[in-house]
């Protein structure tokens, strides 16, 4: 680990989008309507290449018990359970509605499950959530079939379920074992609890667990993340996602309860990014890239390695990108060049499925240019290095002048160390890809100006 990191940490861990897309989210607009997203789904359904392509579902089950003052998810915090029963009609209806756009039974081959908490379904409303999908799309036998956990939503006998359902892959939300920061937060759970389950979905043959964990938040240290390191490293998940906690009163509610007083300095939040690198190397993980980490044989780790990582809304993936849907509440697709959003709100989502319409509230429609530097910025985050015939062909540019601009800024971290430059190509260096956010920021054209830049939270 490099001794100047922190230095180059406070220098280049300016704010920035964490690229799960491009253009990213806040450029959604309203002007994109269910029609949009209609003509999308028709030309996936005319297109007889696209319709050999399977496709990705991420399902968005938006209840929790209880509110993580940390929170920045769009959800909706009830103990009254039979809002799940509701929720799965409205869910049925846009399958439906997906369905009789373009047929049913096509294939899926990555599923995801998230939340909100979608253990706030009962056993039985998650096996009916299960048929019903299965109704609609034909699930791969190897596909990745993911579902997030909450710890405090679980059991031995919940995970079994989970487990005959078809899940083959579990998050955990850890977030810190520290019972003063699981206080401070408002999330208490315990670490044997945490190990218990981990061990029990290993023996039920789940074949990949993620662990989440955050740092910056209040009455952390870095010398009290080093022990939660210590007992992540210990549990050993397959692989783990590492977030900065960015506190944003203003924007999210709930974030209102910390207290301010309590939360680390911005250098105590460097040691502890720092030290979370070293420690988790020294553990052996692999850096995937913007703070996921994988052990070396798990298969984003090894697709890292072959030049096969993608990137997309569900984060890093080994499979090759492929059309995504998006139901339920705030759920993102994407479908051919398009991005869209479903309401944000349940009332909303309703609204839409009671009028017999895709509940989209917001989208895009992908410019060339869109295009052009989403392929750029995906080949930064996901390979680390781009060659510029690759782009040329594709898109029939001609990379220098196409990007002139960009290679001013370029050249400025090329003498930082944090790429090289070179005749046929850019490659992120080891250093710079711990800023790699940064370095695909060069080839955003919707990030000009500081006042966008200051909507997002710290690249690291
Ligand atoms: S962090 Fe997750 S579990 Fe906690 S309130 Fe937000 S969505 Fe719910």
């Amino acid at each position: 680990m490099p001794s100047l990191l922190p230095e180059l940490i406070r220098r280049f861990g300016v704010s920035g989008p964490r690229y799960t897309s491009y253009p990213t989210t806040d450029r959604l607009v309203e002007a994109f309507t269910p029609d949009h997203l209609a003509q999308a789904l028709a030309q996936r359904r005319d297109g007889a290449a696209a319709m050999m392509q399977p496709l990705s579902l991420d399902v968005h089950i938006p209840f929790c018990e209880s509110l993580c003052y940390f929170c920045s998810c769009d959800k909706t915090i009830t103990r009254q359970h039979e809002h799940g029963e509701t929720y799965l009609r409205y869910l049925k209806r846009e399958v439906d509605l997906y369905t009789a756009h373009f047929g049913v039974r096509q294939t899926v081959t990555r599923l995801h499950l998230g939340g909100g908490t979608p253990t706030f379904l009962s056993d039985r409303e998650l096996r009916d959530l299960m048929n019903m999908l299965r109704a609609g799309f034909a699930f791969a036998p190897s596909g990745e079939y993911s579902i997030e956990v909450d710890p405090r939503s679980v059991d031995e006998t919940r995970l079994t379920t989970l487990r005959e359902l078809g899940f083959n892959r579990l998050s955990l939300g850890v977030q810190d074992f520290d019972p003063a920061v699981q206080k401070a937060v408002h999330r208490v759970q315990s670490s044997g609890k945490i190990f218990s389950l981990v061990a029990s979905a290993r023996a039920l043959g789940f074949e990949s667990i993620s662990v989440d964990l955050i740092y910056g938040l209040p009455q952390q240290t870095p010398e009290s993340f080093d022990r939660t390191l210590e007992q992540v490293s210990q549990l050993r998940p397959d692989r783990i996602a590492l977030y900065a906690y960015t506190h944003l009163p203003e924007r999210f509610k709930p974030q209102r309860r910390i207290i301010a007083a309590e939360l680390p300095t911005a250098d105590a939040k460097v040691s502890m990014l720092t030290r979370s690198l070293s420690a988790l190397e020294h553990a052996g993980y692999v850096h995937l890239g913007m703070g996921h980490f994988a052990l070396p044989d798990d298969s984003l780790a090894v697709a890292k390695r072959q030049g096969r990582l993608h990137r997309g809304f569900q984060g890093y993936s080994a499979h090759p990108d492929c059309d995504l849907i998006g139901l339920g509440v705030s759920a993102i697709g994407r479908v051919g060049a398009t991005y869209s959003q479903n309401a944000k709100t349940l009332d909303e989502y309703c609204n839409y499925l009671d009028h017999g319409r895709l509940p989209v509230a917001r989208g895009l429609a992908l410019s060339r240019d869109d295009l052009v530097r989403r392929a750029v910025i995906m080949a930064l985050m996901c390979q680390g290095q781009l060659q510029f015939e690759s782009v040329e062909l594709s898109y029939l540019i001609d990379f220098n002048s196409y990007f002139a601009a960009e290679f001013n800024t370029l050249r400025i971290m090329q003498e930082q160390g944090l790429v090289e430059i070179n005749s046929t190509g850019i490659e992120v260096t080891p250093l710079g890809g711990l800023f790699v956010c940064g370095v695909a920021m060069v080839f955003d054209r919707c990030l000009q100006a500081d006042q966008a830049r200051a909507r997002f939270s710290r690249i690291l």
